[in-house]
């Protein structure tokens, strides 16, 4: 037994899935409410390694910015630029297409595509980039874009988030990306990136793309 476990008031639900039993949905609460990380972590170890033993799984992907300009300036944030600062980029779509395909070529499955909000380009370049990879290969799982980029594309767009988020999906789109959730506190979130969405927001966008 995990020495996490020996000691821990969460040693009784060790116990029942050693002896194979379901937990119940009272205990299930109790490792969810749980402050002792070590015995919850030594619990879900001894789980996966009975139904998994030691086997693990993973995917290979490609990670491509399609640019760095952004409007806002997150106080934390050494990826964004400015139009006016040297080392700005901005990728066609065609190179983009270009990566993708070296990319291919090296065995990935995936590509994670996200940005800063860029000042210019129009919301026909996202949707664009989404048709150009998926033509290149259909199975291509295309994860794009964080909470932010869908707002700021839905303000492009002119369009509701919902009505944005279809017009990804049809052009392409599979999954979002978890980024930009940063520190949901009010107000350390609007001291530290003034300007982006709020907590309600970013859980807007993912409940819309959910359903
Ligand atoms: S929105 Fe994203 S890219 Fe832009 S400044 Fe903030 S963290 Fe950086």
């Amino acid at each position: 037994m995990s020495f996490f476990v020996q000691r821990s008031e969460l040693r009784d639900i060790y116990d029942q899935m050693v002896a194979g039993q379901r937990i119940s949905e009272a205990d299930a609460l109790r490792l969810f409410e749980s402050t002792d990380l070590n015995a919850v972590g030594a619990i879900a170890d001894f789980a996966n390694q009975r139904k998994n033993g030691r086997r693990a799984s993973y995917i290979i992907n490609r990670y491509i910015n399609y640019s760095n300009y952004c409007i806002l300036s997150c106080q934390f944030c050494s990826f964004a630029r400015k139009k006016r600062d040297q080392d700005g980029f901005e990728l066609t779509v065609e190179e983009i297409v270009q990566k993708a395909r070296e990319a291919l070529a090296l065995g990935i499955t995936e590509l994670h595509i996200v940005g800063g909000l860029h000042p210019s380009l129009p919301f026909g370049y996202y949707t664009g980039m989404l048709r150009a990879l998926r033509n290149l290969d259909p199975r291509l799982k295309l994860k794009c874009f964080t909470a932010i980029e869908v707002l700021h594309l839905a303000w492009l767009a002119k369009k509701s988030v919902g009505e944005t988020l279809v017009e990804l999906r049809d052009a392409g789109l599979k999954s979002l990306t978890g980024g930009g959730a940063e520190i949901f506190r009010k107000e350390v979130r609007s001291a530290i990136a003034r300007g982006k969405e709020s907590a309600e927001e970013f859980l807007d966008v993912h409940r819309s793309w959910h359903r």
